[in-house]
């Protein structure tokens, strides 16, 4: 027992973690490799949106090619709203832990760096790339949601990260914010129609599938319930100078919130929904020994391996 292994180190930043951590301290990226433990896009993805996407991609080289362009102009302006007026999110803070259990749940690769900002509505919203991803709460948000609706909406937001939505959804906002000044002079509107309404029709969709996975994270139809009504009442109406206005995208308008709620509930209630939370209270069961060393020996081992292959130690 005493001569187990503590800490090991980060592949990518060389820190040193604690052997029950999933994400580094440091870098917030995933210590370990995925694992068939592990949640997949497929556990919670909604039909549609799948179908939808698939299309959008036959449509390809040129929506990535405004799509990264939008992004980046988009992450470079939103940064620097936030370096001015965001607060970045505590580790340890109740947001923080919410923040690290959801990404846990949804086996992200990093755990995106999070931000509160002032603003009226209640609202969060997700940008950047998957890679390294940014996500911002509104402070009426804080101030109006209870734990798990907070998780939940947490949960919804991270989705879009796990899902490789960033870019897509990038797209679509322009699109629907009337392609606004970066938009126009990137070129939105090169993409012809078809596209264009592929792209709204693929976003109303995938907002299916990340309140899915937020429902997935907090196991509770009634919180995300409570929270969709929050949202419709804590909307932002009176406009103003936030970020959120023009990207907002968790409120939208309410028959599209009973909508989603509708289709929460039907998910709640499927097999789909059942297995993939014993997926996820099976992960939790053997997280300890889902790490890249051997807690004991602290030989190198894949993740995956419940037992050691050098000193033959159950991990669990
Ligand atoms: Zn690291
Ligand atoms: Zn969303
Ligand atoms: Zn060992």
């Amino acid at each position: 027992m005493n001569n187990e292994v503590r800490e090991f180190r980060c592949r990518y930043c060389r820190v040193h973690n604690r052997v029950d951590r999933i994400f580094c301290v440091r870098c917030r990226r995933r210590l370990a490799e995925l694992t068939a433990y592990d949640i997949t896009e497929d556990d919670y993805v909604y039909p549609p949106d799948r179908d939808n996407l698939a299309a959008l991609q036959g449509t390809e080289p040129l929506p990535s090619l405004i799509g990264r362009t939008i992004t980046k102009a988009r992450e470079r302006s939103l940064r620097s709203w936030l370096s001015r007026k965001g607060t970045r999110v505590e580790p340890l803070s109740e947001i923080g832990i919410s923040l690290r259990r959801c990404s846990e749940i949804l086996s992200l690769e990093i755990i995106p760096e999070t931000f509160i900002v002032a603003s009226e509505g209640a609202n969060a919203l997700t940008f950047g790339r998957e890679e390294n991803p940014v996500l911002v709460i509104s402070s009426s948000a804080t101030e109006v949601l209870d734990k798990d609706e907070m998780t939940a909406v947490i949960g919804h937001e991270l989705a879009h990260v796990k899902s490789k939505h960033l870019m897509y959804h990038t797209l679509a906002e322009s699109l629907a914010k009337g392609a606004g000044i970066i938009g126009q002079f990137f070129g939105v509107g090169l993409l012809s129609t078809p596209i264009q309404m592929l792209l709204l029709a693929w976003y109303r969709e995938s907002e299916v599938s990340a309140d899915r996975a937020s429902l997935l994270t907090v196991n509770d139809v009634n919180t995300l319930e409570s929270l969709m009504n929050k949202l419709g009442r804590h909307a932002n109406r009176e406009g103003g100078a936030s970020a959120f206005e023009s990207i907002s995208e968790l409120f939208q308008t309410h028959p599209n919130l009973e909508r989603r709620l509708d289709l929460i509930k039907e998910f709640g209630s499927s097999p789909e929904f059942r297995q993939a939370r014993q997926k996820v209270k099976r992960r939790d069961r053997v997280a300890r020994a889902l790490i890249p060393i051997c807690r004991f020996c602290g030989v190198a081992k894949p993740a995956s391996k419940l037992f050691c292959g050098a000193c033959g130690k159950s991990q669990l």
